[in-house]
């Protein structure tokens, strides 16, 4: 009888010791504590529930031996939300991918269109492009193509804007999403208001910022209007892709931002690792004087995502009436890696695919980062762009639960090959899986596994303030 109750009661101990999943033996690494050693990571219920040195029994065990395991990345900058661009995401190491800069209107719908149905966690703003567009009747549809370009808006639209702005916020959106350069007749005043709005909410603004490059207006001016803005309001300030705004001008860009921050304010910076932006040739960004505002390039310098054509002065004119994605091969190579390096700057990718097309960023953003700056050109340490992609996005967040690999933490987890993880995708050819990823969860669910994508899975949540 003895017996028979010590041997039940173990095996109820063994029960309550099983994990639905179990990581076993790989490097666990974890910017928010430092961790960089070999544990086992249980997981239950879609939560990291055990980090540990001795073994653990998991109804799963997935062998990570010899591969890095590091909260799943979190890229603050995407604009491809479909399940097109959530495979390339999940590829890349992406387990949450939030449309911050250009952001959405009407909130909830835009949740609920993605609610049950996505394979990486996803979010957005309350976009200040989109609702100006509603309320000004622009034809555009990511950005704005006339109505809302070609003039200012009048006191009884810049309130229905406003408000269409503070409703999104209330809906449960992350923060605010501003594309100054888009709406460039936008008066510095409307976006003042912004800045009200989001200090009365305590939540950020992501800014694509009024100006870019090195000739007057152009990137200075434009940043020192944010900081001010920032500086005047209490707002925190997230400036959105700082290479390609600041060119040659970025150093001086992230002492300013640098100088702001050891002056109180909550400021924050990202970049892409690659040495073209892109965006619609038919937006605000190719009014005239853009070759003097990108840093003194021309035609041949822009790249249609279509066909991957460089242009000429005849095919820029007929394009830019159509409209569509177009490379912009402006950003100096060691400015990239300057930004790389800077421990100011997070990694997010800016990127969309449709159909195939893009640019290569929405595939390869953060295994570049982890082949070619860390691996191959040692511009940062490995757990310097884990920390980049992870924990610094997350406190730009808001959110304690993601970005670190802690008991209680999110089951958000890339695991990957350090030897051999690079990026594929090429601007000839962007829809290309990255190589190297071996198992993302979401959730805790894989999303990739022994290096390929699980089909029929959606763990992805909505990610909401
Ligand atoms: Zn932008």
């Amino acid at each position: 009888m003895r017996l028979i109750m010590a041997v039940l009661m173990l095996a109820t101990l063994a029960q309550a010791q099983e994990f639905d999943l179990v990581i076993a033996n790989g490097r666990v690494m974890d910017p928010a504590t430092g961790l960089d050693a070999v544990r086992y990571v249980g997981i239950r219920a879609g939560k990291v529930a055990a980090v540990s040195a001795e073994a653990l029994r998991g109804r799963t065990v997935l062998d990570a031996q010899g591969l890095v395991v590091a909260p799943g990345f979190i890229d603050l900058h995407s604009h491809g939300q479909t399940p097109e661009n959530y495979r390339f995401k999940a590829m890349d190491g992406v387990t949450t991918a939030l449309e911050m800069e250009v952001g959405v209107s009407p909130v909830p719908a835009w949740y609920a269109a993605r609610e049950g149905k996505a394979l990486v966690n996803f979010g957005a703003t309350s976009g200040h492009l989109p609702a100006r567009m509603a309320v000004m009747h622009d034809s555009g549809t990511l950005l704005p193509r006339d109505n809302a370009v070609e003039r200012a808006a009048t006191p009884e639209e810049h309130r229905e804007i406003l408000a269409l702005v503070r409703r999104g916020l209330e809906e449960g959106a992350l923060g605010i999403g501003v594309g100054i350069a888009y709406v460039p007749l936008a008066t510095r005043a409307e976006i003042l208001d912004l800045f009200k709005l989001a200090a009365e909410k305590k939540t950020t603004l992501y800014i694509h910022m009024r100006n870019g490059g090195p000739v007057e207006p152009g990137v200075i001016d434009a940043l020192q209007e944010v900081l001010a803005d920032a500086a005047a309001t209490g707002a925190s300030l997230h400036v959105v892709h700082i290479t390609s705004m600041g060119l040659r001008e970025t150093p001086l860009c992230l002492e300013m931002i640098a100088g702001a921050r050891r002056r109180g304010l909550d400021v924050t910076t990202e970049a892409y690792p690659y040495t073209a932006g892109m965006t619609d040739l038919g937006s605000a960004i190719f009014s005239d004087g853009w070759q003097a505002r990108q840093g003194g390039i021309g035609f041949g310098d822009l790249q249609w995502a279509a066909t991957g054509e460089r242009l000429t002065a005849e095919s820029f004119a007929r394009y830019r009436r159509q409209g569509g994605m177009v490379a912009i091969h402006s950003i100096p190579e060691d400015i990239v890696k300057l930004a790389m390096g800077n421990p100011l700057v997070e990694i997010a990718s800016d990127g969309i695919l449709e159909n195939g097309k893009g640019h290569p960023r929405a595939a390869g953003t953060f295994t570049r980062v982890l082949g070619r700056y860390v691996r191959e050109q040692h511009v940062l340490t490995l757990m310097e762009a884990l920390r980049k992609m992870t924990l610094a996005p997350a406190e730009r967040l808001g959110v304690a639960s993601k970005g670190r690999i802690a008991v209680g933490a999110d089951a958000d987890l890339a695991v990957f090959d350090a030897a051999r993880v690079t990026d594929r995708a090429t601007f000839e050819n962007p829809a290309q899986y990255s190589e190297g990823m071996i198992y993302v969860l979401v959730n805790g669910v894989p999303v990739v596994r022994d290096g390929k994508l699980v089909d029929g899975v959606a763990p992805g949540r909505g990610l909401r303030r």
